[in-house]
């Protein structure tokens, strides 16, 4: 057969179509390999381990997460999540551009497909900072994504966090410790399970745990 100019022959192109699906497996294994998700009950300091991790490391991105709860003060759309109504939300839902997505407290939380993908094509790990239903899907979705589990050195200390805050009503809190009982319940799920009692010591071990991953070689 004669290769028409500007087309390949049958051999060069599954030749060609062979490469491309080792570089589509290489860069999806890098890809998923380098998604960090950071899980825990709400109060226990999440966000502020990796406001501080991000400070030492910056190379490591981070998700925003769209959510239908309102903005806390000092909160800003597309910087600290996509604030969408339900309705926004449904249509996103339905064109199945949320890789997670679970009801917490009365809200919903999703991590966008877009948000990841994003990154991945820069190479760049991603952190995804999200609650422990949306942890055990991203596990069946990419279960070479690291996941860390931060708990709290007791109830009563997430209480205080949670109440310190300052940013949630009584009834809010009431709510977020409930989910905490079952949340806590969970933790025998995670291989990485970070306790954030002492903050510098909690941010050192996390440190650790995120370098060996993303520095581990990836095949
Ligand atoms: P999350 O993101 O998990 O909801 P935050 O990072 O907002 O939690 O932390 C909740 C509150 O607890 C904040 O006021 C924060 O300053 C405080 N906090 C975080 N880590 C510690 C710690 N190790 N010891 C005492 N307070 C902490
Ligand atoms: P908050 O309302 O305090 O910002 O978040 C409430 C809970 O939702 C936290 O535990 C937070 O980690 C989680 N969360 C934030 N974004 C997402 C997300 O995209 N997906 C899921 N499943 N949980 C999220």
């Amino acid at each position: 057969m004669v290769a028409i100019r500007g087309e390949r022959s049958a051999p060069e192109a599954s030749r060609a179509a062979r490469g491309r699906s080792r570089r589509v497996a290489a860069y999806r294994s890098r890809a998923l390999s380098r998604v960090i998700v950071i899980t825990g009950p709400s109060g226990v300091g999440k966000g502020t381990l990796i406001r501080l991790l991000r400070d030492e490391l910056p190379e490591l991105g981070l998700s925003v997460s769209a959510t239908t709860r309102a903005p806390r003060a000092g909160e800003s759309d597309a910087v600290d999540y996509h604030f969408l109504s339900d309705d926004e939300f449904d249509s996103l839902l339905a064109e199945g551009a949320f890789v997670e997505h679970a009801e917490y407290a009365g809200r919903r939380y999703g991590t966008l497909r877009s948000e990841l993908e994003r990154r991945a094509a820069a190479g760049e790990p991603v952190l995804l900072e999200i609650e422990v239903q949306g942890a055990r899907q991203i596990r069946e979705e990419l279960p070479d994504a690291l996941q860390v589990f931060i708990a709290p050195p007791s109830h009563a200390a997430l209480r205080e966090r949670l109440i310190g805050r300052g940013t949630d009503s009584a009834e809010i809190v009431d709510r977020r410790l409930r989910a905490a009982a079952a949340e806590l319940g969970a933790q025998d799920e995670f291989a990485h399970v970070v306790v954030n009692d002492r903050l510098e010591d909690a941010l050192r071990k996390l440190r650790d745990i995120v370098l060996a991953a993303i520095e581990r070689p990836v095949d």
